[in-house]
């Protein structure tokens, strides 16, 4: 072979060495990009803060707790509100009252349709004690039946406004008297702060925290109130499972 050949032949060789060995380097350092890229790694951090070892979870004894909310449906802090607990796929017990139901009928069933629990809360909002035994009945019936016709069930849970009930209304109104073990007085402050706060402070295993879905601050507080009693080893259930379980 001529010399000036050989020489072509040569550089040919090497430029098809050369080349293997960028495209070599160049795919080992999108690999290694991969890796160590900051994105990727930040949510991989994400994800195992939120993981928990076995042992880890053994030791952490799970406690319930009930979200309830009185006064709804509200036209519009309610749906808010149901927002707030389906990205947090927890379940909470709302107290309505009668005479909210119309014109929010829908609210009302998807309230029921999302795995939350409906209970009465009167009519009218009455201090049912106060009452005779056929205005109590009525103020009850009307809003159970109200219910039943939207989600094709009554309900057996009360929350008597104010607090104020009796052993004679339970025997004659065949419902469960659903009171509360914090009271946020979320209406009276409207604090976002000072309601996490009170939660937080005094939140203990089977308590039954009272709210009001009426109030953009109710429902800011509820999503941190979640987000942190959960990271406290707090598991959220429907009032039902509070008191029977
Ligand atoms: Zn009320």
């Amino acid at each position: 072979m001529p010399e000036w050949k050989k020489r072509w032949w040569m550089w040919g060789v090497l430029c098809i060495l050369g080349c293997g060995v960028i495209l070599h380097h160049t795919a080992q350092k999108a690999e290694t990009e991969e890796q160590t890229n900051p994105v990727s790694s930040l949510e991989l951090n994400e994800e195992m803060d939120t993981m928990e070892s076995p042992e880890e979870k053994e030791d952490q004894e799970i406690k319930k707790i009930a979200l309830t909310f009185d006064d709804g449906p509200h036209p519009v802090y309610t749906e808010r509100m149901l927002e707030v607990l389906e990205e947090a796929e927890v379940p909470a017990t709302f107290f309505l009252l009668g005479q909210n139901i119309e014109g929010q009928e829908k609210i009302v069933r998807e309230i029921a349709e999302k795995g939350h629990l409906i209970g009465n809360h009167t009519f009218h909002h009455v201090q049912i004690t106060g009452l005779s035994k056929e205005q109590a009945c009525e103020e009850i019936e009307e809003t159970n039946k109200l219910i039943e016709e939207l989600t094709g069930t009554g309900t057996e849970y009360v929350r008597p406004p104010f607090g104020t009930w009796n052993e004679g209304l339970e025997s004659s109104l065949d419902l469960i008297p659903v009171m509360w073990t914090i009271d946020t007085k979320d209406w009276t402050t409207k604090n976002v702060d000072s309601i996490v706060n009170h939660v937080v402070k005094n939140a203990g295993e089977n308590d039954i925290i009272l709210m009001h879905d009426s109030y953009q601050s109710t429902v800011q507080a509820t999503e941190r109130i979640i987000r942190l009693l959960k990271a406290d080893g707090f598991e959220f259930v429907t009032v039902d499972e509070v008191l029977f379980d």
